[in-house]
């Protein structure tokens, strides 16, 4: 256990910062980054502001450092640490070394047998995972698909298989072409989109990924920060045998309209999905 109740001990302290609503900080990150000698950040007006928001003082002690900095850098924050610095590393937002800089810095001190500790916190994937409607137990964290067409779609055919729910982080100008490559290539799995998580408008679109992609490239571009969740292979026919089972179970007791509510609300699914496939179990429902 690491206790940063006291000053810190030296060494790498990872910590995880909001991703959009500032109240989402622990209280151990509050206090790690008010003690610790060096701030490391991606962008230190990022974290400038961060840390005023949440009174922590210290500016003078920001100091920027990602990937692109190159091992110099990283060797230098390493010396710190071994003559006895704590180093609190902080992304721009969410979780450091998740699709953010963090990962040689791990390694460099691991190396140097420097203490790494990892303080939790918020992180874009888990939230969207939660909120999706796809499955939980099981899911794969791809990050960014790469934005070259024909990379993207050989690392899109590497996750075809994978059984488990892929979680893929996306930017708003890229989501047509990615959501129309997923739905080419994976076929008409369940899926969903969620954008600006934890911030005022916060929204989950969950719907079928060939519905998605042609809705999402027909409608005005989605802004805001934008995750990516796409359920796992079989998953298609699971969730057409459960939503049969459930329509048929309904349409034998209540109206077509009633019937449609019912099984949208139970399963999350669109209305429109749920009675269009009501209309081709019983043809002559809708009449
Ligand atoms: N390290 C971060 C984490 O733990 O989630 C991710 C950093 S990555 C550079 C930024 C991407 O994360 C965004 O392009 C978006 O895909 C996703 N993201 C970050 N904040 C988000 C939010 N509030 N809502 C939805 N997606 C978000």
């Amino acid at each position: 256990m690491h206790d940063t109740s006291e000053a810190l001990a030296p060494g790498l302290y990872l910590v995880a910062t909001p991703i959009g609503n500032l109240k989402d900080i622990t209280l151990r990150a509050l206090e790690v980054l008010r003690g610790a000698t060096l701030v490391a950040c991606e962008d230190t007006r990022q974290t400038r502001k961060l840390m005023t928001a949440h009174g922590l003082g210290g500016a003078e002690r920001l100091t920027a450092w990602h990937e692109h900095s190159g091992p110099a850098a990283t060797d230098r924050l390493v010396a710190r640490m071994q003559g006895g610095a704590s180093v609190a590393l902080v992304s721009d937002a969410g979780t450091p070394l998740l699709s953010d800089p963090g990962f040689a810095l791990v390694r460099a001190c691991r190396a140097a047998g420097v203490m790494v500790t990892a303080l939790p916190g918020p992180s874009a994937a888990l939230p969207a995972l939660q909120l999706s409607g796809l499955p939980a137990e099981r899911f794969l964290f791809a990050g960014f698909l790469p934005a070259k067409a024909g990379q993207r779609r050989r690392a899109i055919e590497d996750l075809k298989a994978v059984p488990a729910t892929l979680i893929f982080y996306e930017a708003p100008h890229r989501l047509a072409e990615t959501l129309a490559d997923l739905a080419a290539l994976l076929g008409p799995r369940p899926a969903a989109v969620a954008r600006e998580l934890t911030k005022r408008f916060e929204q989950v679109l969950p719907d079928r990924l060939d519905r998605l992609a042609a809705d999402i490239a027909a409608g005005e571009p989605l802004k805001g920060e934008i995750v990516v969740l796409v359920g796992p292979p079989g998953a298609e026919s699971r969730e057409a045998h459960d939503l049969d089972a459930l329509l048929a179970e309904a349409l034998a007791g209540m109206s077509l309209r009633d019937a449609v509510a019912a099984v949208a609300g139970a399963t999350g699914l669109p209305k429109r999905q749920v009675y269009a496939r009501a209309l081709e179990l019983v043809p002559h429902a809708g009449d």
